[in-house]
């Protein structure tokens, strides 16, 4: 089995997610006792978060590409950023390492062509929704990315940072992201991108009409899929 390296800490309550994924796919397909070879490197999120609401992104690399760095000393085989927003800054932690980095963009891309779902809502951080870096990715791979218009948007990127990376989930919120999708499918989405490691904690495919594309569990499994050499 290959050592899978992990970025959390962005927030660890998603990250705690990755880990528990992770594990269970690998005792699924290996046995009851059987688990994930792998090191986490925690960040603080604190001076992350800020250097994001700031625009200092090359703050924020910095911080990633110190951890990636010290995964990769300590024997990790790829690297797994458990964030979507945080992946604005992919290209600097590839170049700063030899081991592969799993984009999250990949394999959720990659399910929505699979669920033949070439028109999809995305959803996530302001940033994630509202800038390039991931929406061009999956645009690449022949997907059309709709994202919330403006209000919705903000209310999005406000129970992110607000409750689910604090652990807080609620009824309430979770009735706005039910409306939020109910108007990407109004305007033709096929599936929902849950864009963001935390969505998955709120937003169930009970809660859902249309197919979910959780990028964690998606993710997680590619992660898997690289240790076990699929
Ligand atoms: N975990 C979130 C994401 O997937 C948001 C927190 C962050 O900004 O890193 O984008």
């Amino acid at each position: 089995m290959r050592t899978i390296g992990l970025i959390g800490g962005m927030s660890w309550e998603s990250s705690a997610e990755y880990y528990r994924l992770i594990n269970q796919q690998v005792r699924d397909r290996l046995g009851p006792l059987r688990s994930a070879q792998l090191l986490m490197y925690s960040v603080d999120f604190g001076p992350v978060e800020q250097a994001q609401h700031a625009g200092r992104w090359d703050d924020a690399a910095a911080i990633l590409v110190d951890a990636a760095r010290g995964l990769e000393a300590g024997g990790a085989e790829c690297v797994v950023l458990c964030t979507n927003t945080m992946h604005k800054v992919a290209g600097q932690i590839q170049a700063a390492i030899t081991v592969p980095f799993l984009h999250i963009a990949d394999p959720t891309g990659q399910a929505a062509v699979d669920a033949g779902a070439l028109k999809v809502g995305l959803l996530g951080t302001a940033f994630t929704m509202e800038q390039d870096f991931l929406k061009d990715r999956l645009s690449a791979m022949g997907l059309t990315v709709l994202v919330p218009e403006a209000e919705q948007r903000n209310a999005v990127h406000r129970i992110i940072y607000d409750e689910l990376c604090v652990g807080v989930i609620s009824e309430t919120s979770r009735k706005v992201y039910q409306q939020v999708i109910e108007s990407l499918t109004q305007r033709g989405a096929q599936a929902i991108i849950l864009g963001c490691t935390e969505i998955g904690m709120l937003i169930k495919p009970e809660h859902s009409a249309l197919p979910l594309l959780d990028t964690t569990e998606l993710h997680a499994q590619a992660a898997v899929a690289f240790a076990l050499g699929d």
